[in-house]
């Protein structure tokens, strides 16, 4: 009778809705076909970067880094390091012994660099990073100490040589002026002068992808990749001489820096872009912070970076919370969610940090305390579909984002693997990131999607222990060594 007809209307409404719910969703799920489509792509604008004939225009700009080998074991001696772009800022003194010692011994120092400071003037950023250096100096006591530095500075730089890094493009919103297309040693140099305290050698300007290349390639000598996931992504690997044309010669190998956060950039994943992660870049990345500035400023080159960047805002912690944010306000709009009720919260960017990626999709989490994070970030209307929902879509955000990931990555091994003509390539990425380490799927999801799409290749993922840090003082132990060879 009338309470059957009630009950399937009932039945009728939560099906619709699921299918609207799934509907959506879908356009965030990835088929394998698609992924390898990812992995093809990616390997032609690799071998565009790389080619001086279409490098200029080429997205994925395949920076050189003067980076010839991975260590040895026979690096040594006291080494500072910077290290700049990623979570924190850190000063670091590295002591790096060789032979039967053969260890690594670090000291370091985290410091907050102050909004004012990333998106003010460059000299105030540099006037600060060499304050820091001269606070640690002191809190070590090593006042007047003059050792090599290194200079983790994990922002895309073209070098002509290894002591050079001209920054192309400030990322992950770093705004600083003034920088773009100046070399960050001589902004440091500069600093350090006006500071007229102490004098720095600077011997070398590393990615951080490369220092965690190095870092895992001390301990495996099958390291010849390095990754990074965190707030933004990217990926190194040692490239033949002869492939790197932007460099004369062809004998051995250079460290690539791939910049493959730029991939997309000239449409190549215009088919896989939904409407969600073109929201992430409609505005600033964060409105917030520019009002610091007056609100008034924004750079050519820092508006187009908005726009910009594709690859690595559909995979690194920096955008994914503001994917999930937008497909919440989308599900929200249509009734499907928060019962329909926009809040003001909902609509503040930035409030989805990874953090709470990695803590919403925790195995061990139950839905009650899925809730109790919704409640905390002010999202309090949530009922426990809600919770179920949130975390759905948390869960496909970040899946996509890990294959896309490993889609990029297989691309860059099967390359490796054609370069010296093996049908059968065994090799060691090392990783480091916040969203890789932390979060607890994406590691898993991006292995198996590299195993899937690159099978000649047999990968291992060996994280690294600070990397940025312990590899720029490698490689700088290596250029000291050589150039102190070519002086004596
Ligand atoms: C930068 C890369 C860096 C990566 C990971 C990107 O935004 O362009 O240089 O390696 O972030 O920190
Ligand atoms: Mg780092």
């Amino acid at each position: 009778g009338k309470g059957a007809a009630m009950v399937t209307a009932v039945a009728y409404r939560l099906a619709t809705q699921h299918a609207e719910r799934q509907r959506i969703l879908d356009a965030l799920r990835l088929s394998r076909e698609q992924l390898m489509e990812v992995k093809i792509r990616m390997g032609n604008e690799m071998n565009r970067g790389l080619a001086k004939e279409s490098h200029d225009q080429a997205a994925v700009k395949m920076l050189p880094t003067y980076v010839r080998s991975t260590p040895d074991g026979t690096e040594r001696g006291d080494f500072l390091a910077l290290d700049l772009g990623g979570t924190n800022f850190r000063v670091l003194l590295v002591r790096v012994r060789s032979g039967k010692k053969r260890s690594v011994e670090m000291h370091n120092k985290i410091y907050t660099i102050p909004q004012e400071a990333i998106q003010g003037t460059g000299e105030e950023l540099f006037d600060h990073i060499v304050h820091c250096i001269a606070d640690f100096l002191e809190y070590m006591g090593m006042k007047g100490a003059s050792l090599p530095l290194g200079f983790t500075f994990s922002f895309p730089c073209h070098q002509n040589r290894l002591d050079q890094g001209i920054l192309l493009k400030w990322t992950k919103g770093f705004k600083a002026t003034g920088c773009e297309g100046e070399d960050v040693v001589t902004l440091l140099k500069d600093a350090i002068h006006r500071r007229e305290e102490f004098d720095l050698d600077v011997v070398a300007v590393v990615n951080d992808t490369v220092g965690t290349m190095m870092t895992c390639g001390y301990e495996d000598p099958l390291c010849e990749v390095g990754l990074i996931v965190g707030t933004g992504t990217n990926a190194c690997y040692m490239e033949e001489m002869q492939n790197v044309e932007l460099v004369d010669g062809d004998e051995g190998r250079m460290c690539v820096n791939m910049e493959w956060g730029a991939f997309g950039d000239h449409g190549e994943l215009d088919d896989f872009c939904t409407d969600f992660d073109r929201a992430v870049d409609d505005r600033s990345t964060n409105p917030g912070k520019q009002r610091l500035n007056g609100g008034n400023h924004i750079s050519v080159s820092s508006f187009s970076l908005f726009l910009a960047h594709r690859y690595e805002k559909m995979i690194s912690g920096m955008y994914l919370g503001e994917i999930v944010r937008n497909v919440l306000l989308e599900f929200t709009a249509k009734g499907l969610l928060f019962r329909g009720k926009l809040s003001e919260r909902l609509k503040t960017r930035g409030i989805f940090e990874t953090k709470f990626l990695s803590q919403i999709e925790s195995d061990r989490l139950a839905l009650r305390q899925v809730r109790s994070i919704l409640q905390h970030l002010g999202l309090t209307s949530s009922t426990c579909d809600d919770s179920i929902l949130v975390k759905e879509v948390c869960s496909v955000v970040a899946r996509r984002a890990a294959q896309l990931c490993g889609a990029g990555l297989a691309a860059v091994v099967d390359k490796i693997r054609q370069n010296r003509n093996l049908d059968k390539l065994k090799i060691t990425v090392g990783v480091d990131g916040t969203l890789y380490k932390l979060h607890p799927h994406f590691s898993s999801i991006m292995h198996e999607t590299v195993r899937d799409l690159s099978p000649l290749c047999e990968v291992t993922f060996l994280q690294s222990e600070d990397g940025s840090g312990k590899g720029a003082a490698l490689i700088t132990a290596v250029a000291c060594r050589i150039r102190d060879a070519g002086q004596h």
